[in-house]
């Protein structure tokens, strides 16, 4: 049985595991894995529908998980850390393995980040407090953002994410921004807080062609509120 002492002393070894991830010994590292989905596949019916959830999460979702640990073979210490750690690293890599780790770690991380902005129609409440504070500094309000987000999600060229990330210009508390491919903002030292996936896999299944009218029932599915605890985390540091 583990005593109180053992418990902290196991706590204690994680800890420094952590920190030091050069220290843990190879046997040990797992590397990532999929998360599970805070809700079932069809929870978002009918904005995305059963079919996309389940590809996207049990295809796409891990064939980056796999792809990931397969490119960070080659630099095993890496497996122990934070996947936000790995993609906002990456340059610091084997230059042979950057490309992988930077297509195949963003697409871990801004899955991972994607399944949580979302919840079931009706539930994801809306903007409030100091977060719909930030909107009307920066869009003038949410009508405002969403104009923004919008023209940003359907001009990005193929494939790629639009995010609202912390820290605008003039000032502004809040930015609209798209990245290609896998990119996630936390390479160039942003925080996003919301971003949507406009990879054709997101949504061809059920609006073809048509990444306007995903990207307007999209906004039926955010979840404020795990947007405005991170906009909360975010202004803390
Ligand atoms: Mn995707």
């Amino acid at each position: 049985m583990l005593t109180r002492r053992d418990m902290l002393r196991a706590t204690a070894a994680g800890a420094t595991v952590l920190a030091v991830p050069g220290l843990v010994p190879a046997a040990d590292k797992k590397g990532f894995t999929l998360p599970k989905l805070p809700y079932g596949y069809d929870a978002l019916e009918p904005v995305i529908d059963t079919e996309t959830m389940t590809i996207h999460h049990t295809k796409h979702h891990q064939a980056y998980v796999d792809n990931l640990n397969k490119a960070l073979g080659a630099a095993p210490d890496w497996l122990g850390k934070p996947i936000e750690e790995v993609v906002a690293n990456y340059k610091k890599l084997p230059e042979a393995v950057q490309t992988a780790v930077r297509n195949n770690g963003g697409g871990h991380l801004n899955h991972t980040w994607f399944w949580n902005w979302m919840a079931k129609p009706g539930t994801g409440g809306e903007p409030k407090g100091d977060l719909a504070k930030a909107l009307d500094d920066s869009f003038g309000g949410l009508d405002g953002f969403k104009k923004a987000f919008t023209a940003a999600a359907t001009g990005r060229f193929g494939s790629g994410w639009a995010w609202l990330v912390v820290g605008g210009k003039d000032g502004k508390p809040l930015a609209i921004t798209s990245s290609p491919n896998q990119d996630n903002p936390i390479t160039d030292g942003k925080t996003a807080v919301l971003g949507i996936d406009v990879w054709e896999h997101a949504y061809y299944l059920k609006y073809k062609n048509a990444r306007p009218k995903y990207v307007e029932a999209w906004f039926g599915v955010i979840n404020w509120d795990t947007v405005a605890d991170l906009y909360a985390k975010a202004k803390k540091g």
